[in-house]
């Protein structure tokens, strides 16, 4: 078989098993203890935290908080923050492409009195940066921009971005869920303030995941108890979790230049290969797109059949986000670039990983054109 969907799931690296094991089988404590096992998992902690910080080039490795996953890292990042500097305004603002677990903390706001404004894309997906200019106004606490797109795989012109939310609001939130680890980041070249990272796509288990707060950013935990991650994600720490992501974390920099190149060279060819089968378009930016990244669109076919087409033929892709595909709805960022409704349901994803190779291309390639053929023949539209 050959897998394609590693945005949606990626297998954790035989590595960070071998890393985070004994932390799950033998060398356990409780990190708020002060005996010797207390204090082993305490400094286990503190070197992954340090690792993730080295990623993205923090300045200060307390500005890493440990959660468990994206969607816990979004929620404080947008609800927590808001909320917290309230007083200084009631605005938040995101672009109109962001994953579910950003727009949902944004619209919930207005329950607490908040105003929310998206800002549109171009039929690439680049944030309108003029849109954008209007949208941030002095009551605006914060800003939310995700790195790179999770379904079109455009990486946004964040550095740009950072600068007009500083001109007039206040704080700049990141998704990097989908490009931490496969494109350098830098927060404070990038000026950024608030920044989501998953720890299962940089090789991680699953159900982990970390949260960037430049200092001097105040924010509000959304779920309360031991005080344990700055206050802000209360529970014994997932120690397990925890020395696996920042294992991952530490893989995924050092692998960061060689794995870039090759999974883009596959990338590339995948896409020459599509684009040349009938009424086949790429989504997203043809060049400023993520490296492991390759996503389509196909007329008068549906997403579903694709996926299942493929699979026939041992392909796993994707088709939309996984977090929305059980509700068969059009995907809100392919309409966002501009596709009608019939359009956006006919797309197909498929994202690169550690286990892909260029001799699969061929595979991929005839199990598209296959899948895309007997489809088109029994198509009632
Ligand atoms: N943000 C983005 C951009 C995503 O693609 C995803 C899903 N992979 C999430 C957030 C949520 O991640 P999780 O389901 O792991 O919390």
């Amino acid at each position: 078989r050959i897998y394609l969907d590693h945005a949606a799931a990626m297998p954790v690296d035989p590595r960070v098993i071998d890393a985070a094991l004994p932390y799950l089988a033998g060398k356990v404590g409780n990190p708020s203890g002060l005996y010797e096992e207390g204090l082993m998992a305490k400094s286990a902690i503190e070197e992954a935290r340090g690792r993730v910080a080295d990623l993205i080039n923090a300045e200060d490795t307390q500005s890493i908080v440990f959660t468990g996953g994206a969607t816990e890292s979004n929620n404080i990042a947008v609800r927590g923050t808001a909320l917290r500097n309230a007083r200084t305004g009631k605005k938040v603002v995101t672009s109109a492409i962001e994953h579910i677990s950003v727009l949902n903390p944004a619209k919930d706001l207005q329950k607490s009195g908040f105003t929310y404004a998206t800002v549109p894309v171009d039929p690439w997906g680049v944030v309108d940066c003029e849109a954008l200019r209007e949208a941030v106004t002095p009551d605006t606490t914060v800003t939310s921009v995700m790195y790179a797109n999770n379904e079109i795989g455009t990486v946004e012109p964040i550095r740009e971005i950072g600068e007009i939310v500083h001109e007039r609001g206040k704080y700049l939130h990141v998704d990097a869920t989908d490009a931490g680890g496969r494109i350098p980041i830098d927060v404070q070249r990038d000026g950024i303030d608030l920044l989501t990272l998953s720890g299962n796509q940089l090789g991680g288990p699953e159900g982990t995941g970390a949260l960037y707060i430049r200092p001097g950013v105040r924010s509000q935990p959304v779920v309360l108890g031991g005080g344990q991650e700055r206050g802000l994600r209360s529970g014994t720490e997932d120690l397990f979790g925890i020395v696996g992501m920042g294992e991952a974390a530490r893989i995924a920099a050092a692998d960061m230049p060689g794995e870039r190149r090759r999974l883009a060279a596959i990338r590339d060819r995948l896409i020459e290969g599509i684009l040349t089968l009938e009424e086949a378009a790429l989504t997203g930016h043809p060049t400023d797109r993520l490296p492991h990244h390759a996503s389509f669109r196909f007329s008068r076919i549906e997403g579903e059949s694709i996926q299942l087409g493929m699979d026939f033929f041992g392909v796993a892709v994707a088709t939309g986000s996984a977090c929305t595909s059980r509700t068969l709805e059009a995907s809100h960022v392919l309409l966002a670039i501009g596709l009608a409704h019939a359009e956006a349901h006919g797309s197909m994803i498929a994202t690169l990983g550690r286990s892909n190779t260029t001799e699969q291309v061929p595979a991929v390639l005839h199990a598209a054109r296959e899948t895309v053929k007997r489809l088109r023949a029994i198509t009632p539209l």
